[in-house]
């Protein structure tokens, strides 16, 4: 009995690699071509982490001609949800990442490098565990859960590594005669890698994010194919990866220290080992310190979060890119115009250690983003935001020419207004427009400097008896307000009132305020002019005196 005829007993019907080796050939891509993946559990959850690595991933892809897939590891059946993959595939959607090959449903994929769900690829796993075997480097493995923990033990009392490798990895000396003789007896087993490393040596490892990194050589006889036949992460990334001729391996930098091991495994499976790429955590400050995105403590970890916000799958991919490369933020400065897609991102000059993450930034980025949007485009978007969140904004939209006109204010010109950051601002934002709105909340006006009744109601009366004309340009209604700020005997400049203080009791602006205050509610709006000509003649009447009957 050799290793050869132990390889058959154990996977009798397991194919020869070569006929894999065919049916998954190299890829036919220019020089230089990147091709890599996104690679996620089917937990249904999405972290923004893990989107940050899909965005550098498809970005590198994209950028380079190559190719980027979405692969399924589901060969940890516990930790499985129900449509666990379609949570997957729509977040990425969602942000506009649809990969190149891979699932694109629960049970559909693209792409002729399948299939890219681990589960579906079993087979393929034992064959390639039937080739180490033959070679002998890998054996079964019959340790008891038992078993193991008492070596365990034994290791930890006798301060050594814990660990199945040299003399601990009892398996690893049975005779091929014994191991078969336990096989043909019922006994379970697993299958391990039988490594060849010595820990007292080193590898130098060049990571493109991480750079130059020394680590021990990997010795630990790591399971690579369970008891349930399928496959551990290790084995499956490198049989996965080299069948589906990913040039490039990017991923959380959690599995840096694993390199040692991966690249073993391509070496003994007689693969060409991609290049490794490890993306350091998003970070949080937390009380002083500073910790990882929490899916249990922080609600933005969730990618779904910016989905119910409304914040924009563009600025999201745009705050993203910020942090992955320090050098977006000039680029974006002298390009304000320019797709993201434009941008020269560069794998290896992302930072080493993890970018903290600035709610703030993000929304700001929002506001830009949703700024240089059409009327149209700003209303088909919070539009549908708003069906899947917001039934009341959603019933304000049914009226799209008028609310084309609304999101039209201060928009499409030089500065355009910037007051949305996201589609839950957008109620908010508009709903003095709306006179249902706007008479359900007229009471406690904020009122700044000309606060007495008598003097705003003097105000607004003069400028609707007097001044007001729908058909004014808008110089013309401006010095309208000038003029009635004379006859009010306020400064008609802000510069003359700040030069003679004590002289005037406020200025053109504070009547402006007046004004803006009784047809909005607000102090801050986006333009004046507009805005009333969106409400037109009666209604901006109608809205002065219903003030002026408040104020007497
Ligand atoms: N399934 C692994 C994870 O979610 C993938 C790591 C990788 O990209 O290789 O961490």
């Amino acid at each position: 009995m050799d290793y050869k005829d132990l390889a058959n007993l154990i996977f009798p019907d397991a194919k020869e690699i070569s006929y894999y080796e065919e049916k998954y050939p190299e890829r036919n891509l220019p020089e230089g071509a990147i091709v890599t993946r996104f690679a996620p559990s089917p937990t249904g959850f999405v972290h923004i982490g893990g989107l940050y690595q899909a965005l550098v991933a498809r970005t590198v892809a994209k950028k380079t001609g190559g190719v980027f897939f979405l692969r399924v590891e589901d060969t940890d059946q516990k930790r499985e949800v129900e449509n666990g993959i379609t949570g997957i595939v729509n977040s990425l959607k969602d942000f506009d990442m649809a990969p190149d090959e891979g699932m694109i449903s629960e049970t559909e994929e693209i792409g002729n490098y399948g299939p890219y769900k681990q589960s579906l690829r079993k087979d393929i796993y034992q064959a390639y565990a039937k080739y180490l075997l033959e070679q002998g480097k890998a054996y079964p493995c019959f340790c008891t859960p038992e078993e193991l923990e008492e070596t365990r033990k034994k290791q930890e009392i006798a301060k050594l590594r814990t660990g199945y490798y040299g003399v601990w990895a009892k398996c690893r000396n049975l005779s091929v005669e014994e191991m078969a003789e336990k096989i043909k007896n019922g006994e379970n087993y697993v299958i391990r890698f039988k490594s060849p490393g010595r820990e007292d040596r080193k590898i130098k490892h060049k990571d493109i994010i991480k750079g130059n990194v020394d680590f021990p050589e990997n010795d630990l006889d790591i399971i690579i194919i369970k008891a349930d036949g399928l496959p551990t992460y290790h084995f499956a990334h490198a049989v996965d990866d080299h069948l589906m001729r990913t040039t490039h391996v990017i991923r959380s930098d959690e599995w840096l220290s694993s390199v040692p091991l991966h690249l073993q495994l391509f070496q003994e499976l007689g693969f060409k080992a991609p290049k490794y790429a490890h993306i350091s955590p998003i970070m949080k400050n937390d009380n002083g310190g500073k910790r990882k995105l929490s899916k249990r403590k922080d609600p933005e970890a969730a990618v779904d979060y910016y989905k119910k916000e409304g914040i924009p799958a563009e600025a999201v991919k745009e705050y993203l890119l910020n942090i992955a490369n320090s050098s977006f933020e000039n680029w974006r400065k002298a390009n304000p115009d320019k797709e993201i897609e434009e941008f020269d991102f560069q794998l290896n000059k992302m930072s080493v250690s993890g970018a903290l993450f600035d709610m703030i930034k993000l929304l700001d980025i929002g506001k830009t983003v949703i700024s240089k949007m059409t009327a149209e485009e700003v209303y088909e978007k919070s539009l549908d935001w708003a069906k899947q969140y917001d039934e009341e904004l959603a019933e304000m939209l049914k009226a799209k020419e008028y609310a084309l006109k609304v999101f039209g204010i201060e928009r499409g010109n030089k500065k355009p207004r910037k007051d949305i950051s996201k589609w839950a601002d957008v109620k908010q934002n508009i709903e003095y427009m709306y006179d249902d709105k706007f008479y359900g909340k007229t009471q406690d006006y904020p009122y700044q400097v000309i606060s007495e009744k008598e003097n705003i109601s003097k105000i607004l009366k003069l400028y609707i008896e007097k001044y007001y004309d729908e058909k004014d340009d808008k110089q013309t209604w401006f010095d309208k307000i000038k003029a009635l700020s004379v006859e009010m005997g306020y400064a008609v400049e802000v510069k003359e009132f700040k030069a003679n203080p004590g002289k005037y009791k406020a200025h053109v602006g504070d009547v402006s305020t007046v004004l803006r205050v009784a047809l909005t509610s607000r102090t801050n709006t986006p333009d004046m002019y507009e805005i009333m000509k969106v409400l037109g003649k009666d209604r901006v009447v109608k809205r002065l005196e219903k003030q002026i009957e408040a104020n007497s």
